[in-house]
C-alpha cells in the first residue's frame, strides 16, 4: 500500500523540486524588491528631496529674502542717512517712515537705532535707549562691531513656536562709510514653518535650517533631528554621530546615514542670502515600508504556491506508485496476482495458518493439453482461454483465498481455514466448471480440462516445500489421466 506522503519516498525528487521553486521565487521577488528599492531611492535622493528643498527655498525666499531687500533699502535711504545727520530733529518723521515701511510691506515690525543718541525708533514712537549693559541690547553692539553690512538674528527671547520673529539687522553708514545706526525689519516666518510642518506631518520629511556652524536656527513646530531646539548645534546631538563623520561642517550635497539602525537621507543646500543650510531629511523605513510588505507578500505566496505544488505533486506520486506497486504484483493477462503478489500474500497467510495453528490448503493447476489448445486455434485463443479459466476460478472461491497465475497455464490457490476435505470439493467444483464452460473466441467454442494436485500446510512446511508437494500432486494427476483432483499426503494433522 502506498504510504500516505508519497513524496517521503522520493526525497531527491522533493529537494530538487523545493530548491528550483525556492531558488526562481527567491531570486524573481529579491530582484525585483531591490529593484523597487533603488529605484524608489533614486527618486528620494534625486527628486524628492530636491523638489522639497526647492519649494522651501522660494518660500523662504519670499519670507526672508525680501524684507533683506527692503532692509537695505532702508540703509541706504537718503533720507535715513540725512535726517541722522542733521541732527535726528523731529522725531516723528522717523517714526512715520518707519510706520509707511512696516504697513506698505507688511513687514511685524520696522526700526532704527541710532548709534549717536542710542535712541530705538519703532513705527509707534521711541521705544527706548539702548544700553550696552542691557542683554536684549546685545544685537545692536554686535552689528555696530560687524564687517558684514547685515545679519538674520533670530532671536529665542522673542521666538515661539508659532510665531517665530526674525530681525533683519542693517549697518546704516554716512557718506563716507562711518556707521551711524542699525535699521532693518522684524518680521514672522510663519509661512516657512507652517510648510516645514507640513512636510514633517505629511511626507514623514524632516525640515530645518542649520548655520554655518552648525548650529539650529529654524524648524518646524516639532523640531529639529530628535526634536532638537533653535540653538542646539548638531554636534551636540548624539544621534548626528554618523552624519557628522562625513559633513563636519554644513556643505551642500546628498548624504546617506543610519542612526538607531534606521536608515536616513538627506539633502543638504545652502541658502547664500541666509548663510544657513536647509536641511531635508528623510527616514528609510517609512519609504521602504510598502515594498517590504510586498516582498513577505511576494515570499508568502511563494510558500504556498510549493506547498500546493508538493501537495498535487504528492498526489500524482502516490496514484503513480499504487499503480506501479499494483502492476508489480499483477498479471497483465488474467488479472490474478502474479509469483511476486503471491509471495507477499502466501508468506503472511502461511505464517498466521502455523502461528495460530490453522489449516490451510494449497492447489497447484494445470490445464490439460494447452500446448495442444494453442496449435490448434492460436496463442490468442489459448491467452482467452487462460483469461476465461481465471473468472472461473475467481467464481470458485472466497475473497479471502489467494490465487495466483504461477506461470503458463499453471496456477495456484491457498485455501485459508479449509480442511482437506472441503478443499477437495473445492478442486473438484474448479475441475467441474472449467469442464462445462465453453470459451469463446473467434466464433469458435473452445474447451477444457485442468489437473489439480491438492496437499495440507504442515507445521514445518516452508513456501516452498508446501509447493512441491502440492506439485507432486498434480504430476500425479496429470498421470493418472489428467482432468482429476489428486492429494499428496500427508494430510493436515490440524483436522
Ligand atoms: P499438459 O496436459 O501435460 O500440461 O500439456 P500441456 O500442453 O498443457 O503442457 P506443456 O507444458 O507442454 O505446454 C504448456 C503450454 O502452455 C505451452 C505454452 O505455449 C502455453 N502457454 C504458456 N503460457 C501461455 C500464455 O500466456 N498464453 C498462451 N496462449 N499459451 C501459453
Ligand atoms: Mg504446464
Ligand atoms: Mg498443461
Amino acid at each position: 500500500m502506498p504510504h500516505r506522503f508519497a513524496l517521503f519516498t522520493q526525497r531527491p525528487l522533493v529537494l530538487t523540486l523545493v530548491a528550483l521553486l525556492a531558488c526562481g521565487f527567491l531570486a524573481t521577488s529579491l530582484l525585483s524588491y531591490y529593484a523597487s528599492r533603488s529605484s524608489i531611492r533614486d527618486s528620494i535622493v534625486h527628486t524628492e528631496l530636491p523638489l522639497t528643498s526647492d519649494t522651501v527655498y522660494s518660500e523662504i525666499q519670499k519670507d526672508l529674502v525680501r524684507p533683506i531687500l527692503i532692509s537695505s533699502m532702508m540703509a541706504r535711504d537718503t533720507f535715513v542717512r540725512d535726517w541722522v545727520m542733521a541732527g535726528e530733529r523731529d522725531g516723528l518723521k522717523m517714526t512715520r517712515y518707519l510706520k509707511e515701511v512696516m504697513d506698505h510691506y507688511g513687514a511685524y515690525t520696522a526700526f532704527f537705532v541710532s548709534d549717536t543718541t542710542s535712541t530705538y525708533y519703532q513705527a509707534k514712537g521711541v521705544l527706548k535707549q539702548v544700553k550696552p549693559e542691557e542683554p536684549r541690547d546685545a544685537w545692536y553692539y554686535r552689528v555696530r562691531k560687524m564687517i558684514a553690512p547685515y545679519e538674520i538674528n533670530v532671536d529665542p527671547d522673542l521666538a515661539n513656536q508659532d510665531n517665530m520673529t526674525v530681525f533683519i539687522n542693517y549697518r546704516v553708514l554716512d557718506y563716507q562709510d562711518r556707521f551711524i545706526g542699525a535699521t532693518g525689519v522684524g518680521l514672522t516666518v510663519d509661512a516657512v514653518v507652517k510648510l516645514i510642518d507640513k512636510y514633517q506631518q505629511r511626507y514623514q520629511r524632516n525640515v530645518y535650517f542649520v548655520d554655518t556652524e552648525g548650529r539650529i536656527v529654524l524648524t518646524g513646530a516639532e523640531g529639529g533631528p530628535e526634536g532638537a531646539r533653535v540653538g542646539q548645534s548638531l554636534a551636540q546631538l548624539p544621534s548626528m554621530k554618523e552624519l557628522l563623520a562625513q559633513l563636519p561642517k554644513p556643505a551642500s550635497g546628498t548624504y546617506e546615514y543610519a542612526t538607531q539602525g534606521q536608515g536616513h537621507f538627506l539633502n543638504v543646500r545652502f541658502i547664500p542670502e541666509l548663510d544657513w543650510y536647509l536641511f531635508v531629511d528623510k527616514r528609510e523605513d517609512g519609504a521602504l515600508d510598502s515594498i517590504r510588505q510586498s516582498l513577505y507578500l511576494n515570499l508568502l505566496i511563494c510558500v504556498v504556491i510549493t506547498a500546493i505544488v508538493l501537495w498535487l505533486l504528492n498526489g500524482v506520486v502516490r496514484r503513480f506508485q499504487a499503480r506501479i506497486e499494483s502492476l508489480a504484483t499483477l498479471d497483465s493477462l488474467s488479472g490474478l496476482p502474479n509469483r511476486r503478489g503471491f509471495d507477499l500474500l502466501a508468506a503472511q497467510a502461511l505464517q498466521e495458518a502455523q502461528r495460530e495453528t490453522r489449516p490451510l490448503m494449497a492447489l497447484m493447476i494445470d490445464l490439460d493439453h494447452f500446448k495442444q489448445l494453442n496449435d490448434s486455434h492460436g496463442h490468442l485463443a489459448g491467452d482467452e482461454v487462460l483469461r476465461g479459466f481465471a473468472q472461473v476460478l475467481e467464481s470458485c472461491l472466497r475473497h479471502s483465498d489467494i490465487i495466483c497465475r504461477w506461470g503458463g497455464e499453471e496456477f495456484i490457490v491457498l485455501l485459508k481455514d479449509t480442511n482437506s476435505h472441503n478443499a477437495r470439493l473445492i478442486a473438484e467444483k474448479i475441475r467441474q466448471r472449467s469442464e462445462q464452460q465453453v470459451f469463446r473466441y473467434a466464433d469458435k467454442a473452445l474447451r477444457l480440462t485442468i489437473s489439480v494436485g491438492l496437499t495440507a500446510l504442515q507445521a514445518d512446511d516452508s513456501l516452498h516445500s508446501l509447493i512441491a508437494r502440492a506439485d507432486n500432486a498434480l504430476y500425479r494427476a496429470k498421470k493418472s489421466g489428467r482432468n482429476g483432483v489428486c492429494a499428496e499426503q500427508p494430510i493436515s494433522h490440524y483436522e
